[in-house]
C-alpha cells in the first residue's frame, strides 16, 4: 500500500490514521510522520475541522455524505464503502483540488468492522473541463449572458411556476434601435462591443435575484421578472431603456436618436395556463408596436390587451 500509485490512506477503528501512502503524501504535502497515529487526516484536505469520508463510514453516516460533499452516494449496499466528489481545499499544498474520493471497510473474521481504507483521485481537470463545458453550453460566447437555450428552459420553469402559484409573470422583449446601421456606419467589431456593453448594463441595472436575463439572439435580449405586476414591468423597461441611453453609445445613423437606444416591449401573464411561446408572441406583438411609434420607447401590456394594443398600431 506504501508504494500504491493511488493516493490512499487507512484509519483503525480508533478513527487514527494507521497508513498513509507516498502517492497521499504527494497528492496533500502532508508527510506520513505528522499524521500517523493522530486523528488529523482531515488537516490534510480541510482548513477547518470536519469528518473525511472514512470517518463517516466508520460512525455509519452515510446520510451525512450527501450534506458535507458535492456529490456522493453509497454503492448498492452501503456496508460495502462509500464515494464522494468535492473541493478540497488542501491548505498544506495551497492548491484546491476536486477529488473523487472511495472509501471501504476491512472486516475481521468475527465481521467486525476494525478499518477503513480510503483512496483518492484527483479529477480537478476533468471537473473543470466539466465546468467550462457547462458554461458553454448555457452562456453565450460574445456577451457571457444566459444564451437563448438556458432562456428557453429559464422562462419554461417560471411559466410552470407562475401558473402554479397564480403570480404574475413579466416577460420582457428588447432590441436595439438601427442596429444594422450602427454594424454598417461603425463596424461589426463595434456592433460586438455595442452588444457586450448593453448586455452588461442590462445586467447591472437588474438587482433583483430573481430577474433573469439573456441574449434571445443577434441584437435581442430578454428580461424573465418571476412574480412582477404590471407596475413593476414597466418601471424596469423603463429603467432598463434609460440605463442603455445614458451609456451615450454614439450611433451616427440612428433615425432615434444620435446615441445607441432600445425598444422594449413587455408582457404580463397570470392565471392558470400561461403558455412561454404565446407569452414571447405578446412581448414581441408590444416591441413591434414600440418600433411602429418611433423606437426608443417602452410598451408593456397586460397579456390580454398586447395583441389588441398591436394590432391597433399597425
Ligand atoms: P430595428 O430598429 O427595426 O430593430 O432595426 P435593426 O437594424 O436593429 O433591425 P434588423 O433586425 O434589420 O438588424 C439587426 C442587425 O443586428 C443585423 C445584424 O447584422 C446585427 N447583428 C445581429 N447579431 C449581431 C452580432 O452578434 N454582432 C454584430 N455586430 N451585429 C449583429
Ligand atoms: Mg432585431
Ligand atoms: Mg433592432
Amino acid at each position: 500500500m506504501e508504494h500504491l500509485i493511488v493516493p490512499t490512506f487507512v484509519i483503525g477503528a480508533d478513527a487514527k490514521v494507521l497508513i498513509w501512502n507516498k502517492a497521499c503524501e504527494r497528492l496533500t504535502g502532508f508527510p506520513a510522520a505528522e499524521v500517523v497515529g493522530t486523528a488529523d487526516h482531515w488537516r490534510a484536505f480541510y482548513a477547518d475541522r470536519r469528518p473525511c469520508l472514512s470517518d463517516l463510514l466508520l460512525e455509519r453516516r452515510y446520510n451525512d455524505i450527501r450534506t458535507l460533499y458535492e456529490r456522493g452516494g453509497n454503492y448498492g449496499l452501503s456496508d460495502f464503502g462509500v464515494s464522494a466528489e468535492d473541493w478540497c481545499l488542501m491548505p498544506r499544498v495551497g492548491r484546491r483540488a476536486y477529488l473523487a474520493i472511495d472509501a471501504g471497510p476491512i472486516y475481521d473474521d468475527y465481521g467486525e468492522l476494525i478499518a477503513v481504507v480510503e483512496t483518492l483521485r484527483d479529477i480537478t481537470a476533468q471537473k473543470r473541463a466539466q465546468i467550462d463545458l457547462e458554461a458553454l453550453a448555457t452562456r453565450d460566447g460574445l456577451t457571457g449572458l444566459a444564451n437563448r437555450r438556458s432562456f428557453d428552459v429559464k422562462f419554461g420553469e417560471e411559466a410552470r411556476r407562475a401558473s402554479r402559484d397564480l403570480l404574475p409573470l413579466s416577460l420582457l422583449m428588447i432590441d436595439v434601435d438601427y442596429f444594422k446601421l450602427y454594424n454598417d456606419s461603425q463596424g461589426h467589431q463595434k456592433g460586438d462591443e455595442c452588444l457586450r456593453a448593453i448586455a452588461h448594463r442590462i445586467a447591472d441595472t437588474l438587482w433583483r435575484e430573481t430577474d433573469f436575463a439573456a441574449r434571445y439572439g443577434g441584437e435581442e435580449f430578454t428580461v424573465v421578472m418571476p412574480n412582477t405586476p404590471l407596475s413593476g414591468a414597466m418601471l424596469i423597461a423603463e429603467r432598463l431603456r434609460n440605463a442603455v441611453e445614458e451609456l451615450h453609445l454614439e450611433h451616427g445613423a440612428s433615425l432615434a436618436a444620435g446615441v445607441v437606444t432600445l425598444s422594449i416591449g413587455g408582457v404580463v401573464g397570470r392565471g392558470r395556463d400561461l403558455d412561454p411561446v404565446r407569452l414571447i408572441a405578446a412581448a414581441d406583438a408590444a416591441l413591434y408596436c414600440a418600433k411602429r411609434s418611433g423606437r426608443n420607447r417602452c410598451i408593456v401590456a397586460k397579456f390580454d390587451d398586447a395583441h389588441s394594443i398591436a394590432a391597433a398600431s399597425a
